[in-house]
């Protein structure tokens, strides 16, 4: 006989709202368990999973072989400092550098982590070059999104996610998104970096212009700058190829990983060319988890899933399917939507003036959909990569059923 289930909804809710902190704002309700694109609460209700841990859950969820990859690696070895190499992560350095292009790995746990070691290899870099320190500007965007920590923040281009923590750390400059003339006034001989994503993910799912990274690229050379690439939401085969930057033909000299690199469990990486190999020095920079061995496999079986399955060539494939499905939802509702923009399976919903896409997660729960927003006037739409045709179609209807519901 089953036991009397005590933490039920209302209980648990009761509980999160005495003991977790405020800084969330949480849907009411609990998740429980999930199964590919699906995810059930502690109430048995069913929701189309299109938040994904936010595009983290690359695979699903309880995927079979990356559940099992990580019980037997949890049975063997999880966790052995970085006093010592272990065998999952040396692996994944050398899987992940095929994948890329790039030469070298640094592992962490989370993408603020990642961003931190970016901003921390191009001033320890410039520095190497000019130890009077003279070279250590940032150039970063407005409405960028790199992670909570205090040097990711002062990258971050969102003034409310920056209020009441000053002081900030300094020698960050912000300009438009997109906006090559800002950059180049911006440029200068002390500037030790340009940091960007491929796509802004939080920022709004906002895709510059063909030409925009090639001429960071440029511009980056020009001055001996650093080009850093964020691909933390857009990497691991979400646009389609491998890394968001591939779409441009830009190789950057470092780039961030996280998100979708454990499909669910958490690491971070930061890959670098070999120029920058030796720029950050033993004893400058670490991490206790980092490149610990349960994470290394779950990254491992992450990668071999994407190739083995083509989850590139399905992303891209589906990416249009839901394209065009956000695109009829569109049309058909233009007083709340004006239109549809992303890459791959990034996408976003664009609303109309006076529409917030925070006010739209609750009537999408309520038919049964998980999305998140993106910036005030975007409804961001990242399934698992292992999203199936039906499942795309089942949530652009979910979609359409939600707006007809709207007042
Ligand atoms: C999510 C995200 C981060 C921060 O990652 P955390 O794991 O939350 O620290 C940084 N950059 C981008 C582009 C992201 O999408």
């Amino acid at each position: 006989m089953e036991a009397k289930r005590v933490h039920d909804e209302a209980t648990l809710l009761a509980l999160a709202d005495r003991h977790l902190l405020g800084n969330y704002r949480p849907a009411r309700m609990v998740l429980e368990r999930g199964q590919g694109c699906e995810v059930f609460d502690t109430e048995g209700r069913r929701y189309l999973d299109f938040c994904a841990g936010v595009a983290v859950c690359a695979l699903g969820h309880a995927h079979p072989e990356l559940t099992r990859a990580i019980a037997t690696q949890a049975g063997t070895l999880m966790q052995t400092s970085n006093y010592f190499f272990n065998r999952q992560n040396v692996l994944l350095a050398a899987e992940l550098c095929e994948a890329t292009g790039f030469d070298r790995a640094f592992f962490c746990n989370s993408g603020a982590e990642a961003t931190e070691a970016m901003l921390k290899i191009a001033r320890r870099h410039a520095y190497k070059g000019d130890p009077s320190g003279a070279r250590h500007r940032i150039i970063a965007f407005h409405k960028a999104f790199h992670g909570r920590t205090m040097g990711a923040l002062a990258m971050t281009g969102n003034p409310a996610y920056l209020e009441g923590f000053g002081p900030h750390v300094t020698g960050i400059a912000h300009v438009p998104y997109g906006d090559l003339e800002a950059v180049r006034g911006a440029m200068g001989p002390d500037v030790a970096a340009i940091i960007v994503e491929p796509v802004q993910g939080e920022g709004g799912v906002n895709v510059p212009p063909p030409d925009f990274l090639p001429a960071l690229r440029q511009m980056c050379d020009a001055h001996g700058a650093l080009l850093l690439i964020d691909e933390i939401q857009v990497g691991m085969g979400r646009t389609g190829t491998f890394l968001g930057s591939e779409h441009s033909g830009v190789r950057a000299d470092a780039i961030s990983l996280a998100k979708g690199l454990g499909g669910g469990f958490p690491i971070g990486a930061m890959l670098v060319r070999e120029h920058l190999a030796d720029s950050l020095p033993p004893g400058s920079h670490g991490s206790t988890f980092g490149g610990n061995p349960l994470a290394s496999v779950a990254a491992r079986t992450v990668l071999r899933v994407i190739r083995e399955q083509d989850l590139m060539g399905r992303a891209r494939a589906l990416g249009e399917r839901l394209s065009a499905g956000l695109q009829s939802i569109a049309a058909k509702h233009p007083r709340h939507c004006t239109g549809e923009r992303g890459l791959g399976l990034l996408r976003a919903l664009t609303l109309a003036e006076g529409v917030l896409s925070r006010d739209l997660l609750s009537p999408a729960r309520d038919v049964g959909l998980l999305l998140t927003a993106a910036g005030p006037s975007a409804l961001r739409f990242t399934p698992p990569l292992t999203v199936s045709e039906a499942e795309i179609d089942e949530a652009v209807a979910k979609t359409d059923s939600m707006f007809s519901g709207l007042p």
